[in-house]
């Protein structure tokens, strides 16, 4: 597995071969065992990974709140939504989730941790979603992933293994 620091220099290098390999898959893998492959690796690479030895994810992108996780945020810290908004978040317009006012995160503590515990947003629970459906119709995002999630990046050079698809370029 790549070290976190090292992502998305690795990402870049390969970026031709990474759009190879979508146009690839979009051309020849079926859906269905598509998804299987990535929930395997998924689930495989995840189990042995200490996402706090990385938070790539936390530091590269602002968090973004749904309005409906505001009270409950709010709660685990222990003071108002008014005051929650206030200290942490900005919205750019009427109708867009919050985010946070600082990237990395506001709420990413020294020791990886996540100061919002388990009421951290879906979002980054399941970041970098390379274990839901759909994967062919989302592989642009998994690019993206690549470039920051060293375990994204690790299950996309699985599977153009598992493919063989560098001797099909
Ligand atoms: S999900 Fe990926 S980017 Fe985020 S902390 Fe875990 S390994 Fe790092
Ligand atoms: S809310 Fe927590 S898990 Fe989500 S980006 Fe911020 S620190 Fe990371």
């Amino acid at each position: 597995m790549l070290h976190p620091d090292n992502v998305y220099q690795e990402a870049k290098r390969k970026e031709d071969e990474n759009y190879k390999f979508r146009t690839y898959l979009k051309m020849h893998a079926d859906e269905m065992e598509l998804d299987r492959q990535f929930q395997r690796l998924h689930r495989e690479l995840f189990a042995d990974y200490d996402c706090s030895q990385c938070r790539n994810c936390c530091k590269q992108y602002y968090g973004i709140i749904p309005e409906e996780d505001i009270e409950k945020d709010a709660a685990h810290l222990g003071i108002s939504t008014e005051q929650f908004i206030d200290f942490f978040l900005k919205k750019e317009r009427v109708g867009l989730d919050y985010h946070t006012k600082h990237k990395p995160c506001d709420f990413l503590l020294e020791d990886g941790s996540c100061k919002l515990g388990d009421c951290k947003p879906d979002d980054c629970k399941n970041y970098p979603y390379t274990e839901q459906p759909e994967q062919l119709w989302s592989l642009l995002s998994v690019l993206e992933a690549v470039e920051v999630c060293p375990v994204a990046f690790e299950i996309y050079e699985r599977l153009k293994e598992e493919y063989r698809f560098r001797g099909k370029r």
